[in-house]
């Protein structure tokens, strides 16, 4: 009998040491017998951002990045924020092609921006909603409400456009641009060196077919009176001599090869072009100006910098038969139209 009951504690015995001794040769088993897996090997700190996982694809679904709209900080799809970024920046009822182009156009730039990092405005976001800084934005229920009975027919045409150029992009010695792009040129596009004094290859001037035939307000006037033109250019320019009749105020301006202002004496001041737009919100620098007794008035061709693709240009290209390619690779002279990953 004792030895019976010898066995049977030794046999207990081995049944609550055997699972000691296979826990203590196998660390990684837990008490609820689950397997830790291993750590991998580059786990980002829990606190770490997201970084935008461009790497290793082109196509707009898994290229996923970090917006900043009025909300906050959101994560967002390149095919996602193509919609609404071309739904804002081009009306809907342009031609295809036009349309296609400005998604090619709006997918590079925003690209661009992300490879070159972000903004000092929003170092915690790839690229914002705000048209001054990254590119206009609106969501599909705005954009809907602006299109009206148009809605159904212009949603397929911008989802048609962005998925019919899926993971495209232009690129110059293999890499993204700086697409920047216009709304209306005053016959020619303007160079980038003329306009921000920096020689960019693909951003020099050349010719655009739009008028005032197609462009609402191609022509647009400013009136100022001669005393608030006064005390605006004396602000910025207080040694400008501005005394005696308006008509006197002015030298010849000297003008780019598109017809923009590159600068003028403004009473005995050189003044640029760029500095006149922004003080007085003229639509572009391609301006000519008429004084009168009291008054100043400055008649406006076109609309925005000038430089890349004119919008309304590209417009016209297309009602023309020219297809996307051929548009881009006009306003970005000797860019190449092809998958961005792909480099
Ligand atoms: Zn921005």
């Amino acid at each position: 009998m004792r030895r019976f009951f010898a066995a049977a504690f030794l046999l207990l015995l081995l049944l609550f040491l055997l699972p000691l001794l296979f826990l203590s040769s196998n660390p990684r088993v837990t008490s609820d017998g689950s397997k830790q897996s291993d750590p991998p090997t580059a786990t980002l700190p829990a606190d770490a951002s997201p970084s935008p996982t461009l790497a290793a694809h082109s196509d707009d679904a898994s290229t996923q990045f970090r917006l900043l709209t009025d909300d906050g900080v959101c994560t967002i799809s390149m095919d996602k924020y193509l919609f609404r970024v071309v739904a804002a920046e081009m009306p809907a009822s342009f031609q295809l092609e036009a349309l296609k182009a400005q998604t090619i156009a709006a997918r590079t730039y925003a690209l661009y921006k992300i490879q070159n990092g972000p903004s000092k405005n929003h170092p915690e976001a790839d690229l914002c909603t705000d048209s001054s800084c990254c590119s206009a934005y609106i969501t599909e229920a705005e954009a809907q409400k602006n299109w009206g009975d148009k809605q159904a027919e212009y949603l397929k045409k911008i989802q048609q456009a962005v998925s019919e150029t899926d993971g495209q992009a232009i690129l110059y010695k293999g890499k993204p641009i700086n697409a920047v792009f216009h709304s209306s040129s005053s016959g020619a596009t303007e160079s980038a060196a003329l306009v921000w004094g920096a020689n960019v290859p693909y951003l020099s001037s050349v010719a655009s077919p739009e008028n005032g035939d197609t462009v609402p307000n191609y022509q647009s006037v400013v009136e100022i009176s001669a005393e608030s033109f006064r005390s605006t250019i004396l602000k910025e320019y207080p040694d400008a001599k501005l005394s005696g009749s308006p008509d006197q105020w002015f030298g010849t301006p000297k003008r780019s090869g598109a017809s923009k202002v590159l600068n003028i004496s403004v009473g005995g001041i050189t003044v640029t072009g760029r500095a006149l737009r922004s003080l007085f919100g003229l639509r572009s620098t391609a301006f000519s100006i008429a004084a009168k007794e009291n008054t100043v008035v400055f008649s406006v061709t076109g609309y925005g910098h000038g430089v890349g693709m004119s919008q309304y240009g590209a417009n016209a290209y297309a009602a023309s038969g020219w297809n996307c390619q051929k548009i881009l690779t006009w306003y970005y002279h000797g860019t190449v139209i092809g998958s961005w990953g792909a480099s």
